[in-house]
């Protein structure tokens, strides 16, 4: 049961296609624009694929204490937040992560721009976060795998600078995940560079409460209205039948 700790998770040829409609998602309404858009976009999605270079690094820790808003981790990391220890709630472990899409994505952008290409360069940038978010989904769904296999549930996965979780909760991934060897750093605004990367905890164990599986978690019975970890639509405070 569970998984030894630490433990560290390697990953191998990764290539997570993506598609106009995740390039369409990360660009935003386009409005009446959207017909003129439509080569670029295609354009960019081929060139993000060609570009990319996906590398990730993952580190799992046992939990070793939680209270309010706040959970330790085995070798000394704490995380802390309104939503974190509702996430981990039940959690025997973590697993800090980090996914990138290389710099390629980002040095053809700014060689556009430097080139006038305004327009190619702000199409290609949304196509360099649609397949870093690809990459990051990918090694996510990979490591709730391997979780599973070691009879887990797996949590939705925390990222910081969102609604769940603050920006400093970088700090604690980047002491844990050796980012240097997939050449990711972190600056001192927080923001990591490469910039088409993404981090996150994964929360897992045999009892975790908040699992990552529409139709199984609680959320469908919570009215929580603007809970950014919601996975379900609420569907009132009994299920039908129960
Ligand atoms: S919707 Fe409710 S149960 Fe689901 S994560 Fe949010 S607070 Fe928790």
């Amino acid at each position: 049961m569970g998984l030894p700790a630490p433990n560290a998770f390697s990953f191998e040829h990764l290539a997570p296609p993506i598609n106009p409609d995740d390039v369409w998602r990360c660009l935003g309404p386009a409005g009446g624009a959207k017909e003129k858009l439509v080569d670029a976009v295609a354009w960019a999605t081929a060139q993000a694929s060609e570009l990319a270079c996906p590398q990730a690094v993952a580190v799992s820790l046992p939990v070793v204490g939680s209270g309010r808003g706040r959970v330790q981790f085995g070798g000394g990391p704490q995380i802390a937040g309104r939503l974190v220890s509702h996430l981990f709630d039940g959690a025997i472990g973590g697993v800090f992560t980090i996914a990138t899409a290389g710099p390629g994505i980002e040095r053809r952008v700014a060689s556009l721009f430097a080139e006038g290409e305004a327009l190619q360069a702000f199409v290609l940038d949304a196509a360099g976060s649609a397949m870093a978010m690809a990459v990051f989904a990918d090694v996510a769904a990979g490591i709730g795998k391997e979780l599973e296999v070691h009879s887990n549930r797996v949590g939705p996965c925390l990222k910081p600078g969102t609604d769940a979780w603050a920006l400093e909760g970088q700090r604690a991934i980047f002491d844990v995940v050796p980012a240097a060897s997939i050449g990711v750093r972190l600056m001192d605004s927080l923001l990591m560079n490469p910039q088409k990367t993404q981090s996150g905890v994964i929360p897992f164990g045999p009892n975790l409460r908040i699992i990552n599986d529409p139709g199984a978690s609680p959320c469908r019975t919570c009215s929580a209205p603007r809970c950014p970890m919601r996975v379900e639509a609420f569907q009132g405070p009994t299920l039908p039948g129960a």
